[in-house]
């Protein structure tokens, strides 16, 4: 086979055979393709497309290019979520204590922060003693005490995506609805799990900046989803302005304790427990929604899932006590308040601003080997929709070091648009897909 009639197939819109796109996948993996050939060829998939089989063959392919995790001697169904990723999205830390209190069981692979997007280790490791980076010892005794467990991906965990991503980043070829499919549920998938809630992000703080593009792929990653043997929903869900109120480490894990407390009933609570409703569904543990989401009521009510997520962070390592005591985690030493230039309501939030903004006070990265200070970020005090008055804030930073300050004062008041009319409603779930 040569990897020059594979590109010159796609290119004229042929479909790849299973064996063609191993034979591609595990030479570039192997490094005996070279990256001007497995560039050509994501080019010609990004511009022609996948068809099913096609799409179904490139996420096994890239799923088994590493270990594939088996926890197959631990009872019950084993469910993940994954999220497309937004800002001020921590729904993974209520999500997971919620379901596998439920009795679901869930082992979790997240990721770390990147530009304006948050990420749930970084997140976790603002509790004290908060260790992602697993032994797979370790992992399988969390998982079989706790029910959950959120650890980082190790190398070994479909690498050949890892090295497919990098040239896509520098090819022009992530945003491409196959290519971005199989590489989502190659790395699910290689997590051992039988189930997948996904949360597809539309809005300008999401990676799917339009609806159709969002449809799209959850649609496909449905459909790979269950071809591949795994039961999949997908939730179509709004990211145009932030999730809940706080962005930055310690403060989403302070809003998520809050919500697991029962002290906090708004979009992210309603959001986590829709999809933990629909783990718990996929994971035998609800006949449906609606006992699912009565069961979550009584569960925070009785102070389960707090306890569960207690359960989870001591197992990881971690401090239970900060869950209670937020002093504990670090801290900003320093805030600062944007207030409201005029009367009105608020019209719109851009999400993506607001996670600059949060980014250039510490909170996130700008490269992958960047530092972060877990005590930075910013607190919402309105959302869209809510009346302001002039003078009064609408957000108040939190920042050790002032480097980007002013950056990140001028982008979050920019972020705000007031006006004199109420925006039209928006849903924050807008679509179910199974
Ligand atoms: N996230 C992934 O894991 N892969 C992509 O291709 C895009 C987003």
């Amino acid at each position: 086979m040569r990897m020059v009639d594979i590109i010159r197939k796609k290119r004229d819109r042929e479909a790849l055979r299973p064996e063609e796109i191993r034979f591609f996948v595990r030479g570039y993996s192997e490094g005996t393709i070279a990256d001007y050939h497995a560039s050509a060829l994501l080019m010609a998939i990004f511009l022609n497309g996948m068809t099913d089989e096609e799409q179904l063959a490139l996420t096994n392919e890239m799923l088994h290019s590493g270990d594939v995790l088996d926890w197959s001697d631990l009872p019950g169904v084993k469910v993940d979520k994954h999220s497309t990723g937004g800002v001020g999205d921590k729904t993974s830390l209520i999500l997971a204590p919620v379901a596998a209190a439920a009795g679901v069981v869930i082992p979790m692979i997240s990721g770390r922060g990147l530009g304006h997007t948050g990420g749930t280790l970084d997140k976790l490791e603002s509790i004290p003693g908060f260790d992602v980076q697993l032994s797979a010892e370790r992992f399988r005794e969390a998982l079989a005490t706790t029910g959950a467990v959120l650890a980082g991906q190790t190398a070994a965990l479909a690498p050949a995506d890892k090295k497919l991503y990098s040239l896509r980043d520098v090819t022009a070829t992530v945003e491409s609805v196959p290519l971005i499919a199989s590489s989502i549920l190659s790395k699910k998938l290689a997590g051992g799990i039988d189930a997948l809630v996904l949360d597809v992000k539309v809005g300008s703080g999401a990676f799917m900046k339009k609806q159709s593009d969002a449809f799209a792929l959850a649609r496909t990653l449905v459909q790979i989803g269950q071809r591949a043997g795994k039961k999949v929903t997908a939730l179509i869900t709004d990211m145009d302005q932030p999730l809940g109120t706080h962005v930055g480490n310690t403060l989403e894990v302070i809003e998520s304790c809050e919500v697991l407390k029962g002290q906090s009933d708004g979009a992210l609570a309603e959001l986590s427990f829709e999809l933990a409703a629909h783990m718990m569904v996929l994971g035998e543990k609800a006949d449906d929604l609606d006992s699912a989401h009565k069961k979550i009521r009584e569960m925070i009510d009785k102070g389960m899932a707090l306890r569960k997520f207690q359960e989870i962070v001591a197992a990881q390592g971690g401090d239970p006590l900060a869950l209670d005591d937020y002093s504990l985690m670090p801290t900003a030493n320093k805030t600062e308040a944007i207030v409201s230039p005029c009367s009105g309501v608020v019209q719109r939030i851009h999400a993506e601003e607001v996670g600059v903004a949060a980014m250039l006070l510490g909170a996130g990265r700008t490269s992958v080997d960047d530092e972060i200070d877990h005590g930075a970020g910013l607190v919402l005090h309105r959302k869209v929709g809510d009346p302001v008055e002039h003078g009064a804030p609408l957000a108040t930073l939190y920042y050790n070091d002032g480097k980007n300050l002013s950056e990140s004062r001028s982008r979050l008041a920019a972020a705000f648009t007031i006006g004199d009319e109420p925006p039209p409603p928006v849903k924050l779930i807008q679509k179910i897909i199974s």
